[in-house]
């Protein structure tokens, strides 16, 4: 079966203006994003992500390179690769006047989405809006904002659904509700590509992760196989009395004694169970009085990447 988004040998540098100089964003980005699945683009600011997903949207012309979506060259078939996809923007932008029904049925109009194939109600019923149907949407909250953007996205029912950067700055339990949404979309058999900087919200969500830096793709896998190649978790155990010596029994784990009473392990979540540990230490005689865990940040795990190539 053909993917739901190809994308071979992309390239965009951005003319220099005013003050601006030439910007080189994307060197030689190749992606074949499965049909419905869950993918997730990661990568810091600045690294990309949004210059491929407005490309994708035909908002930002590429320098070279191809792009299929739903099996449509935006070159060769720019409507339909267009009406192909719904992209939530990075920056909320609403119509504070119009109740959520009617800001969905104009989005469906500008479509062209014929009135008795609009689906208004069920979509918001979809993103948990249907009793906010008639509200203003500027008495709406952050986080409703966010998923009738979603809902504008899905209007015309494509089967590709495209989030830029849905949770930068949304707190934990809004963050928690959006991708609640975006797995019941999924569900649904709609093919999700999300951008982020989050490394746990591609963890959470995305099968597959493509790891962008400086316009180039530096990883690209199924999310346990990445993580597996990453040792991006350091587990601190305070013990219940000073330590003298690494227990024999954690030989095979990368160790360091950060204190006289703190031990910390490094360790690759897909590999080595956080049980097992536990056990090890017990049997070594100790008592753990306290555990915590430090996630390394995108750098590192850039950096783990790229040395390892
Ligand atoms: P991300 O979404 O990953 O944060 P972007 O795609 O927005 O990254 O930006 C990639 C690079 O392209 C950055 O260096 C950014 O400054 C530059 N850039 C983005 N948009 C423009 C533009 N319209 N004109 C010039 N440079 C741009
Ligand atoms: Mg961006």
């Amino acid at each position: 079966m053909e993917n739901a988004v190809d994308i071979r040998n992309l390239n965009k540098t951005y003319k220099a203006s005013g003050r601006r100089p030439e910007t080189v964003a994307l060197s030689d980005v190749s992606l074949e994003i499965p049909r419905g699945s869950i993918f997730g683009l990661l990568g810091p600011n600045g690294a990309g992500k949004s210059t491929i997903i407005n490309i994708m949207a035909g908002l930002v012309t590429k320098t070279s390179g191809s792009v299929k979506i739903w099996g449509f060259d935006i070159d060769v078939n720019e409507r339909n690769a267009k009406v192909s996809i719904g992209v939530v923007p990075q920056e909320i932008n609403y119509d504070a006047f119009f109740t959520p029904l009617e800001t969905l049925e104009l989005q469906a109009g500008l479509y062209g989405v014929r009135q008795n194939q609009r689906k208004s109600m069920e979509i918001l019923e979809t993103v948990g809006l249907a009793d906010k149907a008639h509200a203003f949407v500027r008495s709406l909250s952050g986080g409703m904002k966010r998923r009738l953007l979603m809902a504008k996205a899905m209007v015309h029912s494509p089967p590709i659904l495209v989030l830029d950067e849905p949770t930068a700055g949304v707190d934990i339990e809004l963050r928690q509700q959006l991708w609640a949404t975006v797995k019941k979309l999924n569900q649904e058999g709609v093919t999700i590509l999300l951008t982020t900087h989050y490394l746990e919200e591609a963890q959470q969500l995305c099968e597959q992760i493509a790891i962008i830096n400086h316009g180039q793709v530096v990883a690209c896998e199924e999310t346990t196989k990445l993580l597996s190649r990453i040792d991006n978790k350091e587990i601190l155990f305070r013990l219940d009395k000073e330590i003298t010596a690494v227990p024999e029994s954690l030989a095979g784990y990368v160790t360091e004694l950060k204190n006289k009473r703190v031990l910390a392990v490094r360790y690759s979540p897909g590999e080595q169970p956080v049980s097992t540990m536990i056990e090890k230490i017990s049997q070594a005689g100790y008592r753990i009085d306290d555990i915590s865990t430090e996630e390394s940040d995108l750098e590192d795990v850039f950096l783990q990447l790229t040395s390892s190539k």
